[in-house]
């Protein structure tokens, strides 16, 4: 068992931390009020190659792992700026088209994904069938060589910074008659497809939007794979990699949370010369969220090392379970922070209730904790599916 980084993984985590901390949550939450994006962060985290590391190296990526994305992700997060699609766009879609694109689609989307010059998000969740992905509803037809795209997707991060979206539809499969899932890369700008943006009650410079596919004519090639039987594994390949950089965004920010909330309890006083901190009432929650905390981070380890590793099946269930604990560390942290600062907790200055949205949207995406203790009472503990 090696609980130890490597040297190279170490250096790394130090060189996004810095980063991190030249923009700061001071720089996220101004971004976020403006209604603007965090463009100079994104850019310069890919010029220095921290956007590209779980991307073969042909590619111009770093050829590491999911490992080192869980890194840039929890480091960013420990700084204050938790990025959303770090998750959708090199973590979800790099990993598909690496692992089940065309090399066509590896050459043409992969070297804009590795230097952050290009953006590809993720959309799978529809208003009717929420979490049952078995009720998609959009579906794809051929058209001769082309493919029709309708249907409705909702919620869907960053499609305003995003030249293309990952589309999960479905197709009818001539041999069993069965719909079966597809996935496209369809350019926003695509005629056809709309977009209205959602208003949510989260601090971001990410937006979310319901996204409208009438009849969204599309080439063959942009169909993910060789063929459709490519599209089950390629949606299953976007999921580990998903809940594992998710779970490290959320030990980050319950790290940043803890941090803020202990640097200003060890100094402030009001009871004569002891600081807040030596009242156990204040102290004791903050370790109790630094362990939970501490505790998903070693479970993010395990998966990512998993998923590294090969072992898909086994980095499913700590991947999940990484998720599960990460999303209610980080929600935990968060609200802990706000308390123990008081009324400084809830002003914009200190930097932490300007997290409660995000880490409550934790505990619901992108996939909700009700989801994964389903998911952890079938798989791990064999029991029956009430749905
Ligand atoms: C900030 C944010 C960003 C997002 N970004 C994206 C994105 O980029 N792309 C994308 O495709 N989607 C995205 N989503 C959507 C997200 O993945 C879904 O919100 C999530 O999967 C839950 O689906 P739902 O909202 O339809 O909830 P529903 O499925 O309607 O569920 C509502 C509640 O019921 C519970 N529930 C449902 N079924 C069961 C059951 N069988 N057992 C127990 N409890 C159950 C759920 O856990 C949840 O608490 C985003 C959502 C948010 C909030």
């Amino acid at each position: 068992m090696n609980f130890d980084l490597t040297p190279e993984q170490d250096q790394l985590r130090d060189a996004v931390r810095a980063l991190g901390r030249k923009y700061g949550h001071g720089y996220f939450v101004e971004k976020a009020k403006a209604g603007a994006h965090t463009t100079e962060l994104w850019q310069e985290a890919g010029r220095l190659g921290y956007l590209g590391v779980n991307i073969p190296t042909e590619y111009g990526g770093g050829g590491g792992g999911i490992t080192e994305l869980a890194i840039v992700c929890e480091e960013l997060a420990a700084a204050g700026c938790p990025l959303l699609l770090l998750v959708v766009s090199p973590a979800i879609a790099a990993t598909v088209i690496n692992k089940h694109g065309t090399d066509e689609q590896r050459k043409r989307h992969l070297p804009g994904l590795a230097d952050g010059s290009q953006k590809i998000v993720f959309a799978i969740t529809e208003p009717e069938a929420g979490s049952n992905f078995h009720r998609l509803g959009t579906v794809a037809r051929r058209d001769g060589d082309d493919w029709l795209l309708t249907g409705r997707k909702c919620y869907i991060s960053g499609v305003d910074e995003a030249g293309h979206v990952l589309v999960v539809a479905r197709t009818e499969d001539a041999s069993t008659g069965k719909l079966k899932p597809a996935l496209f890369i369809v350019p926003t700008d695509a005629p056809g497809l709309e977009r209205s943006r959602l208003d949510m009650e989260i601090l971001s410079p990410e937006n979310q939007f319901l996204l409208y596919l009438d009849d969204v004519r599309l080439p063959a090639d942009a169909l993910v794979g060789e063929s459709l039987d490519a599209g089950l594994p390629a949606l299953f390949s976007g999921l580990n990699p998903e809940r594992i950089t998710v779970a490290a965004m959320g030990a980050g920010t319950g790290r940043y949370a803890i941090e803020r909330a202990s640097a200003y309890t060890a100094t402030r006083t009001v009871w004569g010369g002891r600081s807040i901190g030596s009242h156990q009432g204040v102290a004791h929650p903050l370790a109790h969220a630094a362990v939970q905390v501490e505790l998903a981070r070693l479970m993010i380890h395990k998966a990512a090392t998993l998923y590294d590793a090969g072992r898909d099946l086994e980095a499913g269930v700590a991947g999940n379970m990484a998720k599960y604990a990460a999303g209610e560390a980080a929600a935990l942290a968060v609200d802990t922070a706000v308390q123990a600062l008081g009324g400084a907790g809830m002003t914009t200055e200190y930097g932490v209730a300007t997290l409660l949205g995000a880490v409550r949207a934790g505990r619901i995406a992108p996939v909700s904790r009700e989801m994964i203790l389903n998911f952890v009472a079938q798989h791990v503990l064999g029991q029956d599916k009430s749905y």
